[in-house]
């Protein structure tokens, strides 16, 4: 059973575990389920922008991220039929200049297990995999959360539940938005093709972005630069929920034909040999969405086309955003300080007691929040 000060967060995606390292840093305990039995490494790349990399540095994430992000030093936009450059904007050092944080790229897989590593070792955050969080009770002081593991059905008390349970939330429902999310009649392919294989241009560090009729081709390279991120997006009915169907390299190729797609990009869409495929999905903007003490982040909240690569930063700046609301509603730590500094009878021995038992490193990691702050 939580306490009163602690924060339950339903998801360990990208959302969901910045939040609670964002959230622990104010002083909260955090919960957090996740339904699947393990992170695995899912998914491809995701570009995190000046907006979200600043968030991650200040959580303290920089160093580990360095080993695995690439630093593109520039956006290129191409014509898919005349391989023609059409537009280039810097990244790299202009970009970090320009908005004091870089901007980077990297594996999924890779920005979730430096997450889960930071909350794995956090004192104040329990991660509870095979978990599915199924429902809560508003109270006063708060929210019940249940959840449901193989073998038991759990209960947990917080202070405030997030619903970081993606686009297919079930928590957005229970809170009384059911319009289901809205198919983009597109599909997303996607593939890592190992850069030794590939001609320099396309191993080069910069985002590519390719125009053509009725389809784009996004790619960039990853994990220190030793594969190459490919998102093939085309017009499609396919609609299946889930973010890895299997795709055939023989059927997109045929999507991306000769002339209309010109030899470079051709090249790249023939290197991977497998592929993985997921249809878009949006939702129309909500002006409100939480209810009482439980509220949504990231695609749970607001899910977004790939179109402007801001669906992991969004999830990463609601994080932030909440942990800092969260503390700002927070009681008032000094003023809490003062009644219990000055305790005596039984109180004074419950100090003691907690005091003992929480030891000096946890004693000091619960002023993070606050020794920890540096100005943006
Ligand atoms: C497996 C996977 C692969 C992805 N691959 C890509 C990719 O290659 N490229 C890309 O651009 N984007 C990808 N995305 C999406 C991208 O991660 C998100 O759009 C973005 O990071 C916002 O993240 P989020 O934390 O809001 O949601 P998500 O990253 O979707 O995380 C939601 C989490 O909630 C968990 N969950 C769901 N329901 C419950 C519940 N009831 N109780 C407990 N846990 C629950 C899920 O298991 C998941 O871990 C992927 C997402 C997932 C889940």
């Amino acid at each position: 059973m939580a306490s009163s000060r602690t924060v339950i967060i339903a998801g360990a995606g990208i959302g969901g575990l910045t939040a609670a390292l964002a959230i622990a840093r104010h002083g909260f305990g955090v919960t957090v389920f996740d339904q699947a039995q393990r992170l695995e490494e899912i998914g491809a790349g995701i570009q995190l922008s000046p907006n979200a990399s600043r968030i991650l540095i200040a959580l303290g994430l920089g160093e580990q991220l360095r080993r695995h992000v690439v630093a593109p030093e520039e956006l290129r936009v191409m014509n898919a039929r005349t391989a023609r450059v059409l537009a280039r904007a810097p990244l790299g050092a202009v970009a970090e200049k320009r908005y004091g944080a870089p901007y980077w790229v990297i594996h999924r897989g890779d920005l979730q297990a430096v997450l889960i590593d930071a909350v794995r070792v956090h004192p104040d955050i329990v991660l509870n995999l095979g978990a599915r969080v199924e429902d809560f009770a508003l109270n006063e002081d708060g929210v019940t959360v249940f959840a449901r593991s193989a073998q038991h059905l759990l209960e947990d008390r917080g202070v405030a539940l997030i619903g970081a349970d993606g686009l297919w939330s079930s928590l957005r429902r229970r809170l009384g938005h059911r319009r289901e999310p809205r198919f983009a009649r597109r599909t997303a392919w996607r593939a890592l093709a190992p850069a030794d294989a590939l001609m320099p241009e396309l191993r080069a560090p910069a985002v590519n972005l390719w125009f053509g009729t009725r389809a784009h081709l996004v790619h960039y390279p990853v994990r220190g630069g030793s594969l190459v991120n490919v998102v093939a997006i085309v017009r499609d009915d396919w609609r299946e929920p889930g973010w890895s169907a299997p795709g055939e390299r023989a059927e997109i190729l045929a999507r991306y034909r000769a002339p209309m797609w010109s030899a470079v990009p051709r090249a790249l869409l023939a290197a991977p040999e497998h592929w993985q495929k997921w249809a878009l999905y949006d939702r129309p903007p909500l002006a409100r969405w939480g209810k009482g003490a439980v509220t949504l982040l990231g695609d749970a909240a607001h899910p977004m086309l790939p179109y402007l690569a801001q669906g992991a930063a969004m999830a990463i700046e609601d994080a932030a955003v909440l942990a800092q609301r969260l503390a700002d509603a927070r009681d008032d730590a000094a003023r809490r300080n003062g009644i219990v500094y000055q305790l005596g009878g039984p109180g004074a021995f419950l100090r003691t007691l907690a005091l003992t038992a929480i030891g000096g490193e946890r004693l000091l990691a619960r002023y993070d929040w606050l020794y920890g702050w540096r100005p943006a």
